[in-house]
């Protein structure tokens, strides 16, 4: 244990709440502040569980693997008409946003986790002075900023740095494994299945339950479709939402206008073999994300950092954003052992800007291979 800084962490997704796990393990005392007010799980889906997250949180006793993942042993490819392209043997291991989110948020320090939004910072001397939107301040010896691709604080450090549209999105729909056929379910089993368009994707698998039931009958089916979209007029339209608002990046499940769902429907029955265009459409409130990088040139800032997306946002396709955000934590974690922490973070700064270079220019190479 060392000598333990004081840390706000802004932002309390994934990505705050590895920061406040692995930052209080090493001694520190963290205080998340997440700015949506309650709890934020039941608007993610799917995600890859990669190993080194699943590693972490079992060497942590917060989640043990089996309790809270499923794993498929085999992968294919279909073709137009359903039949198999190409199969072969893979083992992936999945679980849930909200099944993922739910253990991190139990395991955070009761009375640590806080709804507040940052507005900004000051620096004074060796310490942080963190402003608040309802007008408070806070002290600290450090801030972490683990606010998303869409971060204010960082574009008040980095105005040139935005997110870039790579010019697709990905719409995406969870379905109770009770609400749809058998057989449909029973395509899925064990398998993770892809459908390779004409600049379109769409693959899909079981995840677990929302609490992490793996039972047959209490999972789920998640679907991801990759649908290129350049043309700037169409995607304002995708993103009006159901109220008339031009969302930014995302539209949420349920918001979706009629009539975009209504296509959505028909394009999955007429460009997609069974079980997809089944899939699409039996899904009572799909929704949609924007697909875009980011990178920043630098994450640290004297007792300022940057951390998961709010520095480096991937593409999908590497499926390991979530990862990301705990590799950056678990590190910052172990970097922070009792030195000057200005040091601590720039020795941090550098591992971690080369491996969210590296992911960022994968997830470009791989939707360049998908989507053209
Ligand atoms: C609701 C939600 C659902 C998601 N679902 C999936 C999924 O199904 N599959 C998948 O692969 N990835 C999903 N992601 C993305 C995935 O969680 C991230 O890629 C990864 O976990 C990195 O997370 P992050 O914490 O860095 O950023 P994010 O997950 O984007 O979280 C940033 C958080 O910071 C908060 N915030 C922003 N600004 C401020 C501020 N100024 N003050 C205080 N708080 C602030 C936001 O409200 C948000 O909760 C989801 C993200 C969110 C927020």
């Amino acid at each position: 244990m060392v000598d333990g800084l004081s840390v706000i962490v802004s932002g309390g997704s994934m990505g705050g709440l590895f920061a406040a796990l692995a930052l209080g393990e090493a001694g520190h005392s963290v205080d998340v502040f997440e700015r949506a007010a309650g709890e934020l799980e039941g608007r993610g889906a799917g995600i890859v569980a990669q190993p080194s997250m699943l590693d972490y949180l079992e060497r942590r006793g917060i989640a043990c693997r089996g309790g809270y993942t499923l794993t498929t042993h085999r992968r294919e490819y279909l073709n137009r008409d359903g039949s198999l392209r190409e199969a072969r043997s893979d083992s992936m291991t999945f679980t849930g946003w909200d099944t993922l989110y739910r253990r991190l948020r139990d395991a955070v320090v009761e009375g640590r986790y806080h709804e507040g939004h940052v507005v900004g910072f000051e620096r004074d001397g060796e310490e942080v002075v963190v402003r608040f939107a309802d007008g408070s301040e806070r002290r600290a010896d450090l801030l972490v900023i683990a606010e998303g691709g869409r971060s204010e604080t960082r574009e008040a450090l980095l105005p040139d740095v935005s997110p870039e549209y790579a010019g697709y999105v990905a719409w995406r729909g969870l379905i109770g494994e009770r609400d749809v056929p058998s057989d449909l379910i029973e395509r899925f089993e064990d398998t993770f299945v892809f459908f390779e368009g004409e600049r379109q994707l769409i693959l899909g698998y079981l995840i677990p339950g929302p609490d992490g039931e793996t039972g047959r009958g209490e999972r789920r089916l998640n679907w991801v479709w990759y649908d290129d979209v350049r043309d700037r007029e169409r995607l304002d339209e995708l993103l009006t939402d159901s109220q008339g608002t031009e969302r930014d990046f995302s539209v949420a499940p349920g918001d979706l206008r009629g009539e975009v769902e209504r296509d959505l429907r028909r394009a999955a029955e007429e460009e997609f073999p069974d079980p997809f265009s089944r899939l699409v459409g039996e899904t009572r409130e799909p929704f949609v994300q924007t697909i875009y990088d980011l990178s920043a040139p630098e994450m640290a800032f004297g007792r300022v950092c940057l951390l998961g997306d709010a520095a480096f946002v991937a593409r999908p396709h590497t499926a390991a954003g979530t990862a990301k955000a705990a590799a950056d934590a678990i590190g910052l974690g172990a970097a922070l052992d009792g030195s000057d922490p200005v040091t601590a973070l720039g020795d941090w700064e550098r591992e971690r800007l080369a491996a969210g270079r590296r992911l960022v220019r994968e997830g470009i190479r791989m939707g360049e291979g998908y989507m053209g």
